[in-house]
């Protein structure tokens, strides 16, 4: 993705959401300017079609036109991996790692419990995210089979060459990773939320995350591999007004423009403060 001079430029926000029988396949966001426009709207459509949950049948693509002074600048959490030897490791030091954030274990286990057996309801994956009771664990969002997504962010040129460098290094430098740490870098910078917790839906894909202010932990698995249920839970401080927070994730627009630090890596071993 190539933003040539988002000082200039108005910017052009192209969704792309698809399904597979009638229920959720995919789905992506992207900010760029109009040359851009043909690739990114190939590569959109492309995910659907060989995704390896197999061929969407149906897309949608949405493009909607961004005036460049409403998109604001942001920074990427700082980023470490925290290597794990199974997935019950790595929930348990995601319920550690959310704790230290201020989630209750309550509404961290809650969580865990909702993404393994499929948040939605009869037990499918969400389209989006569970707006999630940081203290009570009780799931705030209106529908629980859409959730609310993060739309409307994007990374750079220069910040997205930079990144690319710097997780290469470190043998991360995939799709997965970038598009989950600029979705992180958003959601975090929502005023009400205070951490999330990611695991992919791809069924070969086990890492995830917990991201807050403490920066975006990247657990090697979260999830057995094989497991096609996945999503995210975005924990919210109790009392915070749930319409500012989604019409933030949904309708602002933020532009990622710096890295934050990358942390050496560090081996679970029961307990993060040894
Ligand atoms: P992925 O990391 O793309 O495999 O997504 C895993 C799950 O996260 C999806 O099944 C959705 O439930 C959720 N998700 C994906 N994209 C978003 C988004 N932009 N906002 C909120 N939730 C999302």
């Amino acid at each position: 993705m190539v933003i040539s001079d988002p000082m200039k430029e108005d910017f052009i926000s192209v969704r792309m959401h698809s399904s597979l029988h009638g229920n959720h396949h995919s789905g992506a966001e992207r900010l760029c300017g109009e040359e851009e426009l043909e690739d990114v709207s190939r590569q959109l459509l492309q995910r659907a079609l060989t995704h390896e949950r197999g061929e969407a049948d149906k897309v949608f693509l949405r493009f909607d036109s961004v005036p460049s002074r409403s998109v604001c600048n942001g920074c990427l959490p700082d980023m470490q991996t925290i290597e794990v030897d199974s997935y019950h490791d790595g929930r348990a030091a995601a319920m550690e790692l959310l704790e230290a954030a201020g989630v209750s274990a309550r509404a961290a286990a809650m969580a865990m419990d909702s993404l393994s057996v499929g948040a939605a309801p009869g037990g499918a994956n969400m389209r989006g995210a569970m707006l999630v009771d940081a203290e009570t664990g009780r799931r705030r969002e209106s529908d629980p089979s859409r959730g609310v997504r993060a739309k409307g962010m994007d990374i750079s040129c220069g910040a997205e060459k930079m990144l690319r460098r710097a997780l290469a290094r470190r043998g991360l430098d995939n799709g997965h990773v970038r598009e989950a740490m600029v979705l992180a870098a958003k959601v975090i910078s929502t005023p009400g939320i205070i951490a999330e917790l990611c695991w992919s839906d791809d069924p070969s894909y086990t890492a995830g995350y917990v991201a807050s202010a403490n920066g975006y932990q990247r657990l090697t698995h979260l999830k057995p591999a094989g497991n096609e249920r996945g999503g995210r839970a975005f924990f919210v401080r109790p009392q915070s007004s749930l319409a500012e927070i989604v019409d933030y994730l949904e309708n602002s627009f933020l532009l990622v423009t710096e890295l934050g630090r990358f942390l050496e890596s560090r081996r679970w071993t029961g307990d993060l403060d040894e």
